[in-house]
């Protein structure tokens, strides 16, 4: 970019310019998945609406390539590029809450941790992420899976309307009244579409919860995927759950001999009335023996941030994602053998559920179409030292390799793919694809918004 356009472009944004050689530049350009370390040629702080607009413009007028951040988050990388622009939210997070409504608004850079924050005060909360600094956008554009699927759905589910600012550079607003096809798209079809601003959401009074993690020794981990599968069919839907394998970091609650240990483990989150959490609990106590638990009331956002430290900002991470019809036992195997080698403290496989309430919305009401699958699995490599790229990424891609054939699927959570899945997209999404390519066309139709598992406009 000439410096003349740079004075250009500065002079239209409110927020700031950030090009190379500007301090603060590499913290500008860099997103929470250390792998990515591009270079673009401007990232554009937006404080508004009309930064959004006149970055959108700016991108278009000099045929550069256009990333949009929220969270940063993307384990691809979506949220940079180089010799690009990124359009950074970051700097339009404000929350705003209705007690009355039940509703809030959040901008479009807010994350998880400050919608949370903000929602708690009144008793009400939605559907999120189960790490704080997730953004809230990214990850309710490609869906949203959190502990309170089962109970309400997925976070697009919760949503009534966002705040878009179109590839030509328009500020629309997308609901079930204006702008329904894009409403439709949005709510799964991840940035395909443009950038939103702000997303209003339907709340629920959910306060304290009683939940936490439960450890197994890792022999019983078949018991225990075989009793999830189970109990997860008739568990009451406030209950929120999910499998995973956890090397024990040394938390106060890990027996100190232990420490260093693969287990696997029982996340819980009981959001329904606190007298009938001892009964809805009790099975995990029944399954195996508990090695280790931190199991108790605590403020929904507590639990919704209880892992943030395992997995800070600037690790190295590949990950894989699967749609599972049901677990098999074949499945199941699959998961212990390549469970057991969970190489380091952050890497791990989420198996959520996504039945209950997720699945009393049609599969064709939003893009996101795999409401007939039980579970999506995540098998997220997360490990500091770049040395460790190629083993890392090989236990992923091993562990996939062996439990797809078991899924009962083709696609996957779009949110958890990783950047080399491009071409499962139209998986991803099923017989919903040609009608989102449709939308990219009326939209997108130049594809402005490429960088995101990528819906090309129909022809
Ligand atoms: C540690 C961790 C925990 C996670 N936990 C969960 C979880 O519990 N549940 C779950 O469902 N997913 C989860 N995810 C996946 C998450 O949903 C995706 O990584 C999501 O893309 C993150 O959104 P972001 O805004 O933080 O990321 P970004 O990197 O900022 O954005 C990713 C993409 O989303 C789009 N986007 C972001 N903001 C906007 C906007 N304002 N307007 C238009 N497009 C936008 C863009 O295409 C962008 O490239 C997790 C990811 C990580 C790394």
């Amino acid at each position: 970019m000439t410096s003349t356009a740079t004075d250009n472009l500065r002079s239209q944004i409110r927020g700031s310019v950030i090009t190379p050689g500007d301090p603060g530049y590499d913290q500008a350009r860099s997103v929470y998945n250390a792998m990515h370390d591009r270079r673009p040629a401007a990232v554009v702080r937006c404080v508004d609406a009309a930064d959004v607009i006149a970055a959108i413009r700016f991108a278009r007028e000099h045929d550069l390539p256009l990333a949009v951040r929220g969270g940063g988050h993307s384990v691809p990388g979506f949220g940079t590029c180089d010799d690009g622009l990124v359009v950074d939210m970051s700097g339009i997070r404000n929350v705003h809450v209705d007690p009355a409504e039940r509703t809030a608004r959040a901008g479009g850079g807010a994350t998880w941790g400050e919608f949370d924050h903000a929602t708690h005060g009144f008793g009400l909360a939605t559907t999120g992420g189960i790490i704080s600094t997730t953004g809230v956008a990214g990850l309710t554009l490609g869906g949203g899976i959190g502990y309170l699927s089962r109970a309400f759905g997925l976070s697009i589910d919760n949503l009534l309307g966002a705040d878009v600012v179109t590839a030509e550079g328009r500020l629309i607003r997308a609901s079930d009244f204006q702008h329904e096809d894009l409403f439709w798209a949005l709510r799964g079809g991840g940035g395909n579409f443009g950038v939103v601003t702000s997303m209003e959401f339907q709340l629920h009074p959910v306060d304290t919860i009683v939940g936490g993690p439960l450890f197994y020794e890792v022999d019983d981990a078949a018991a225990v995927m075989e009793f999830y599968q189970e109990y997860v069919e008739r568990a009451p839907e406030e209950l929120g759950m999910f499998f995973a394998w956890q090397i024990a970091p040394p938390l106060p609650f890990i027996p100190e001999d232990r420490v260093g240990d693969l287990f696997c483990v029982m996340v819980t989150c009981w959001a329904g009335a606190p007298e009938e959490a001892d009964a809805v609990l009790k099975p995990f106590y029944d399954v195996a023996p508990v090695k280790a638990q931190h199991v108790g009331p605590m403020p929904y956002p507590a639990l919704n941030s209880a892992f943030d430290g395992l997995v800070p900002a600037g690790l190295q991470h590949y990950w894989k994602a699967d749609f599972v019809r049901d677990l098999t036992a074949d499945a199941i195997a699959a998961h212990v053998d390549h469970g057991k080698r969970t190489p380091v403290v952050n890497s791990t496989m989420h198996l959520y559920p996504i039945n209950g309430a997720t699945q009393r919305v049609g599969p064709e009401d939003t893009a996101f179409g795999h409401r007939d699958k039980k579970f999506a699995a995540v098998i997220a490599g997360m490990w500091p030292d770049r040395a460790d790229n190629e083993a890392n990424t090989a236990w992923v891609k091993e562990y996939y390799e062996a439990i797809h054939p078991h899924s009962g699927s083709e696609g996957g959570y779009i949110n958890f793919m990783a950047g080399d899945d491009g071409g499962r997209v139209e998986a991803n999404y099923g017989r919903n694809y040609q009608r989102l390519a449709r939308v990219k066309a009326a939209y997108d139709p130049d594809n402005v918004f490429a960088l995101n598992q990528n819906i090309l406009p129909a022809r």
